[in-house]
């Protein structure tokens, strides 16, 4: 049962972490942009009608410096003209009553503190009086606060979210009301007019609504994070499959060779015993033979068991030969690419410290096989070439795998630049048992053998002339 990795969740959770660090990082980006901006617009609103409010100050020190006028049409009356927030300019000379009462008391107020009062507010109109005391004549503006604010280079857009307004005693008259924004946030700012007699407070605030936030963004930032954790996922998918097929190839190596060294000693167990007949009935027949009066009859009887016991051990041998050979030997043979067939069983190999040569490898050569057969050819053919490569210095291990197609055969060559065969070993091989590796079983080549036979091909092993050894597989052509 393959074991789920305790990690899966890791990439998921990866991918989340990922997504919303960096949503966080663009709203906390975002809502400091928007911030700064509101709060320069707020700023230059500020500074706009604290500079409104001091020229109003100004004027009055002026009227009451200069005092013209005193019949009613003096001067200060075309004020209004000049100053479109000045509504009218009310004066009392020495011995005239203020119209009202608030007037009078303003005066007062005025005499006292030395500078402009602010009375007459109204909130519904945004309309004020300022007054200032004065010898022989005090002076006041009615003004009206909606012509103070500068429109041109007012900072807040007319139809725009930010809502601004005056606080004149006590009571908030609205410069703008602002789309309301049911949001995610406001943001808000106050601050006191700098000028001492129309000390009022200008609000201003804004709603930041859900439509605002850098969804694009947010939704860029959280694809590419999850793209991010997929394609980690699955890389390490991939990583985990590699690794899996590698120990299963080893598992079945030494699952594989477990099993012949089993099969091997249960065969010469079998063998033994035959062996043994024949070596005792021979020895029999030749003393039989030896004696004055050789008894012909039973020498010969001797030799008929002889005979009998090698061929029982002929037979153990070629139901080895049965076991060994084709275990999938009723499988389908399949149309199958020779060169990708080939580069599967490297990659599971994986080749260290040996330069390889691919260059030959014709990828439309296509045979028909079994290919868990010629898989195994494959690895065995490829196995013995390293095994015979790591008896030369590394700096000399090189391995060529070519294939072509030659008329209705697939050629596949096997070259590497090991030690080659011994001439001995040449000749037997493809024998079974037949090594010269210590440790090895010699079941390598004659397996192929017969795996390749039994697919209609061939497989012949030769010294190259200019050192090591060349396997040469044939198989038919799928087209063939
Ligand atoms: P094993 O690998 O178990 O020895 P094989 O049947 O695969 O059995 O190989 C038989 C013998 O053939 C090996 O012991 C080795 O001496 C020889 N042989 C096989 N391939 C090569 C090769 N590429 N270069 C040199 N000798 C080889």
């Amino acid at each position: 049962m393959p074991s789920r990795s305790p990690l899966r969740w890791l990439w998921p959770v990866f991918g989340l972490v990922l997504a919303l660090a960096g949503s966080v990082w663009l709203l906390q980006r975002d809502t400091t942009a928007r911030r700064g901006a509101f709060d320069t617009d707020a700023r230059i609103a500020h500074r706009l009608l604290s500079q409104q409010a001091v020229q109003h100050d100004a004027i009055l020190a002026t009227l009451v410096l200069l005092q013209p006028g005193g019949d009613g049409a003096g001067a200060e009356q075309r004020l209004p003209a000049l100053y479109p927030q000045v509504l009218q300019v009310l004066r009392r000379g020495r011995g005239q009553a203020w119209p009202a009462a608030e007037l009078a008391a303003a005066e007062t107020a005025s005499a006292l503190s030395g500078r402009a009062v602010v009375t007459q507010i109204d909130t519904q109109t945004g309309q004020y009086t300022l007054l200032r005391a004065g010898e022989p004549a005090s002076y006041a503006l009615r003004i009206d606060a909606r012509r103070t604010v500068p429109w041109t280079e007012w900072p807040l857009a007319a139809e725009g979210p930010a809502r601004a307004e005056l606080v004149m005693g006590g009571k908030p008259w609205v410069i703008q009301p602002g789309r309301s924004a049911a949001g995610v946030m406001n943001l808000q700012a106050s601050k006191r007019l700098a000028s001492e007699s129309q000390a009022f407070d200008l609000r201003i605030s804004r709603g930041v609504a859900w439509s605002e936030l850098p969804w694009p963004g947010l939704l860029l930032w959280c694809t590419a994070a999850g793209a991010a954790a997929a394609g980690l996922a699955a890389w390490q998918r991939q990583r985990a499959a590699v690794r899996r097929a590698q120990e299963l190839l080893r598992l079945g190596q030494v699952g594989r060779l477990n099993a012949l060294g089993e099969l091997a000693a249960g065969m010469a167990h079998e063998l033994n015993q035959p062996l043994t007949a024949v070596l005792a009935s021979t020895q029999a027949a030749r003393r039989l033979l030896d004696d004055e009066e050789p008894d012909l009859a039973t020498a010969r009887q001797a030799l008929i068991q002889s005979a009998q016991q090698a061929r029982r051990a002929a037979d153990v041998v070629s139901r080895l030969r049965r076991l060994v050979q084709a275990p999938d030997a009723d499988a389908a043979p399949q149309t199958l690419g020779l060169a990708v067939l080939l580069r599967n069983v490297l990659d599971l190999m994986q080749p260290q410290g040996v330069q390889l040569d691919l260059s030959s490898l014709d990828d439309a050569v296509r045979v028909r096989a079994d290919p868990v057969a010629l898989e195994q050819v494959l690895h065995n053919l490829l196995l013995n070439a390293l095994q015979a490569l790591e008896r030369v210095p590394q700096a000399q291990r090189r391995l060529a795998v070519s294939c072509k197609a030659e008329g209705t055969r697939a050629l596949l060559n096997v070259q590497d630049s090991g030690p080659g065969f011994a001439p001995e070993t040449l000749q037997r091989a493809f024998e079974p048992f037949f090594t010269t590796r210590p440790g090895g079983l010699g079941l390598g080549l004659s397996l192929c053998d017969t795996l390749v036979a039994g697919m209609g091909g061939s497989l012949a092993a030769h010294n190259r002339e200019v050192g090591g050894a060349e396997l040469v597989l044939t198989l038919p052509l799928a087209t063939a």
